[in-house]
């Protein structure tokens, strides 16, 4: 055997799983198909908010990335599509310095990509496109056209489309939302108060996160077709604005708009002899919590803790491992999932009636400092 794990895809997820493995001893390979790309000059536009857990899970990764371009949330104000039903989280209140940290997907991966280094028992295969997958006695074989890697585990971090999870024959049922989230920076009048904003619209979820500065960065999921729409007005930064009341005053585009068609996708498990998928690859949820990269990252944990304590006798691919992995995600990833889902279909919806109740939902909760705290506990994961 060459090694003892490859990692097919280098995104946020597979890096942070090499990066956990790495001064485990394995012999490591990580597979990418597009070096990373970071443009210090300008602002990405795909945006994470990474939760305290996940920033202690990334450790030397996160410390690597550049700060002075990382905005803590303070606060989450979410609203009702009536004016007066209001959520809101603080910090201060729940006794925490932030909730989150709102980061650029390059700046993070760059400072992972740092952090990793080059250490003599991890390979990286950029670029590199898979061929084939063949099981063999001992491990499994895969493709790369010149060259083929042997290995006792092959993970899946390479996202939503994974070559890997068709190869290796894993079953998805997708689940289209027929939505896509527009995403794009943007220079804000006035403060934003380290406040992540959202609004909960008739026509869909829009939220506002706070970036160095006084900039946002635009998550707005609506019907694929209203996204075409807003994609070709030529307006577009005064349409956000007066979808977000105003609360940030006027807006000044900064990135180019980009649309995300939105699905749900789940497989049935995680995990074949010598295959485990992780982030993406695994599962997609809507991005109204704003929790998928962080899901993807408690996988990594996960598959990272069993491997580390497997124990002398067994190797990497052994599949009752494999299991074990499987089941101690199970529970996390079907709640994430369920909650986004039934939030989206209770707010972008038009029954009648149904305003009334969610709205009320909101200020229920809003009351209840206990349902909150628990909200806040899960977020902080
Ligand atoms: C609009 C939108 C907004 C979002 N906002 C948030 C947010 O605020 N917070 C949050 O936590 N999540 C958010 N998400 C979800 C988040 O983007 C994903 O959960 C996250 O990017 C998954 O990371 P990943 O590493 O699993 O996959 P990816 O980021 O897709 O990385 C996969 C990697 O694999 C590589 N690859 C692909 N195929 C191959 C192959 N055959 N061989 C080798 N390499 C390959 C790719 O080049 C890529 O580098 C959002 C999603 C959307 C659509």
């Amino acid at each position: 055997m060459d090694y003892d794990v490859v990692i097919v895809g280098g995104g946020l997820v597979g890096a942070s799983l090499a990066l956990s493995l790495k001064e485990s001893g394995l012999r490591l390979a990580l597979v990418e198909a597009r070096p990373p790309l970071f443009d210090a000059a300008g602002w990405d536009s795909r945006i994470y908010a990474i939760s305290p857990g996940s920033a202690s899970f990334l450790g030397r990764g996160w410390e690597r990335a550049d700060s002075s371009r990382i905005n803590p949330v303070r606060e989450m104000r979410i609203f009702g599509d009536d004016a007066s039903s209001e959520l809101r989280f603080s910090a201060e209140e729940a006794g925490l310095p932030e909730l989150a940290h709102i980061v650029e997907s390059g700046n993070l991966l760059r400072g992972m990509m740092q952090a990793i280094g080059t250490p003599e028992n991890l390979e990286v295969y950029c670029p590199a496109s898979c061929k084939g997958l063949l099981w063999t006695d001992a491990g499994v074989e895969l493709d790369l056209g010149e060259e083929k890697l042997h290995s006792k585990l092959v993970v899946g971090a390479d996202g939503a489309k994974s070559w890997l999870r068709s190869h290796a024959g894993f079953e998805i049922n997708p689940r289209p939302y027929k939505q896509s989230a527009i995403v794009a920076n943007f220079e804000c009048e006035k403060p934003h108060l380290d406040t992540a904003w959202q609004w909960f619209r008739k026509d869909g979820i829009l939220a506002l996160l706070p970036m160095p500065g006084n900039r946002v960065s635009l998550v707005w999921s609506v019907w694929s077709d209203e996204a075409e729409r807003l994609l070709a007005e030529p307006d577009f930064p005064e349409l956000v604005a007066e979808a977000s009341f105003r609360r940030l005053g006027e807006l000044k585009m900064i990135t180019a708009p980009a649309a995300f068609p939105l699905r749900l996708m789940r497989v049935d498990s995680l995990v074949k002899p010598r295959v485990a998928l992780i982030g993406d690859a695994a599962h997609n949820t809507h991005p109204l919590a704003g929790q998928g990269v962080n899901l993807g990252f408690r996988d990594a944990r996960e598959l990272s803790t069993v491997l580390l304590e497997r124990g002398p006798q067994k190797d990497c691919g052994d599949y009752p491992l494999l299991r074990r992995f499987d089941r101690a995600r199970r529970e996390d990833i079907l709640s994430m999932q369920t909650t986004t889902d039934l939030l989206q279909k209770l707010f972008n919806n038009e029954i009648p009636g149904l305003s009334l109740i969610r709205n009320a939902g909101l200020r229920m909760v809003e009351g209840q400092t206990w349902i909150k705290n628990a909200l806040i506990q899960h977020a902080l994961a």
